[in-house]
């Protein structure tokens, strides 16, 4: 018998896991399972749409479906089409990469007011996740944001709303969202960060792209920038020291006559959202540092904003059955193991932290611990699973449907955009049947 694997979640840490089980098990067969009908999971959903370089990864994926002993099954949730206790009992190995799909807690007074926005919510928005909330109204009437966080996704949310018209073209951002970026009436998005520049987790060349916008400009106060980065570990220092002289450059800048100004602000945290039934402020508090903590001062002051994203991290939505750590989402593993035959890789892993390449190290590492483990072949594997998705009459999605429906994404192409992407699984499931 060969090895039966299943591995759920088809975004970077499901291929890098798929491919070094297709290496540690030669002849195994692994089935990778999503429940959108197209692969490529935070690639796809989750990669800032201009960030089109980024997402040439997928190429090596594409590679990955035409192994030997890969199949793809689109369009199958676990958890809703199959269980996770029916899928324990059909694969010999089961791998769960599913990522972090929720918004990490933001609980401040006023945040369930219109206009306040999960950033699972925005940028699966903007990067077409189906069945997502339509923000156009909100978005196309906004003169004023704020994104609270300083990691690369305040970064991706705040430059894309800062782009003009232009800028969105050669992106693949859906086009009812560039329509609404591009009529805002945005004049000032403020990224707030609760810690200083040196503890904020920017890339550099993320940070530094506010200093290329079209019709937006950074604007930083020189006073929030620290002399060096020397009290930085020295792991961390040159990284920091990169960022700071991207920060002072621009707030050495005085500002000009662009249209949008990037208000990067640190050492400030949002405590309380003003508006009824929307948001119109935002009521901050000046924070100082307590041996790395952000405490709050008493000096208070306010923001104007018709939109606020906490773009403050993510959390793991929960499966049915699969153990989770005491008093929240998060799975329970020792070292990816989370229980015999079940593995968890990626995001779902190690938390929301890394680049797309940390994944295949991450993926590795757990394969070394499965091969550890030494799993043997007796289960029937895909025939189960075929057998109880064909009963559900659930529509799977192959690689060749996915191709097909990838082809017409990129016919539906007009005016130098890389793609259009469907939004919506009804009308994949369409194309499909027509
Ligand atoms: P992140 O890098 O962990 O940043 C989260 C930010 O939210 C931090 O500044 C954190 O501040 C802040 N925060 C957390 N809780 C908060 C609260 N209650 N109030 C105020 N601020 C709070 O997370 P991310 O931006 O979501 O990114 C996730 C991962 O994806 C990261 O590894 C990131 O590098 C990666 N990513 C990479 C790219 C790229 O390479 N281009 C693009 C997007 C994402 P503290 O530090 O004070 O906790």
């Amino acid at each position: 018998m060969t090895l039966s694997v299943a591995v759920v979640g088809a975004g970077p840490s499901g291929f890098y896991a798929a491919d070094a089980m297709l290496k540690a098990f030669p002849g195994c067969e692994v089935d990778i399972i999503d429940r959108w009908p197209v692969p490529f999971g935070l690639v796809r959903y989750g990669v800032a749409p201009d960030h089109l370089s980024t997402k040439n990864v997928v190429k090596l994926y594409e590679k990955i479906f035409d192994k030997p002993g890969i199949r793809f099954l689109g369009n199958v949730e676990v958890g809703r089409d199959v269980s996770y206790e029916e899928l324990k009992s059909f694969f010999d190995v089961v791998i769960l990469a599913c990522g972090m799909e929720y918004p990490k807690q933001f609980d401040i007074p006023g945040a369930e007011l219109d206009g306040v926005v999960s950033v699972t919510d925005f940028v699966g928005w903007y990067n077409g996740v189906p069945e997502s909330p339509d923000f156009f109204q909100l978005v196309s009437r906004a003169r004023s944001a704020v994104i609270v966080g300083n990691g690369n996704v305040a970064l991706d949310v705040a430059r894309l709303l800062a782009k003009t018209k232009a800028e969105l073209v050669p992106t693949d951002i859906v086009p009812m969202a560039a329509d609404a970026i591009s009529v805002a009436p945005l004049s000032d998005i403020y990224v707030v960060g609760r810690r200083g520049p040196l503890e904020a987790n920017f890339s550099f060349p993320e940070l530094s792209e506010f200093g290329n916008l079209r019709d937006a400009e950074p604007i930083v106060d020189p006073r929030s920038l620290p002399v060096d980065a020397t009290s930085v570990a020295e792991k961390e220092r040159k990284k920091k020291e990169r960022n700071l002289r991207v920060l002072r450059t621009f707030s050495e800048k005085t500002a000009g006559d662009k249209s949008v100004k990037v208000h990067l602000l640190f050492f400030m945290s949002p405590v309380g959202i003003l508006g009824e039934p929307e948001i119109n402020a935002v009521k901050m508090v000046r924070n100082t540092l307590v041996d790395g903590k952000a405490v709050a001062t008493k000096d208070t002051f306010m923001l104007d904003a018709d939109l606020l994203v906490p773009a403050i991290g993510y959390q793991s939505a929960p499966i049915t059955g699969v153990p989770t750590r005491e008093g929240g989402s998060a799975m329970r593993h020792q070292d990816g193991r989370v229980e015999a035959g079940v593995y968890v890789v990626g995001w779902a892993r190690r938390g929301p932290t890394g680049v797309i390449g940390t994944n295949r190290v991450d993926s590795r590492e757990v394969v070394d611990r499965i091969v550890v483990d030494s799993p043997t072949a007796f289960r029937q594997g895909s025939v189960g699973l075929d057998n109880l998705l064909s009963s559900r009459e659930v529509h799977v999605v192959a690689v060749a449907d996915w191709r097909r429906i990838n082809e017409a994404e990129m016919r539906g192409v007009v005016n130098g955009r890389p793609r259009t992407k469907f939004t919506t699984v009804v009308e994949m499931l369409k194309l499909l049947s027509g």
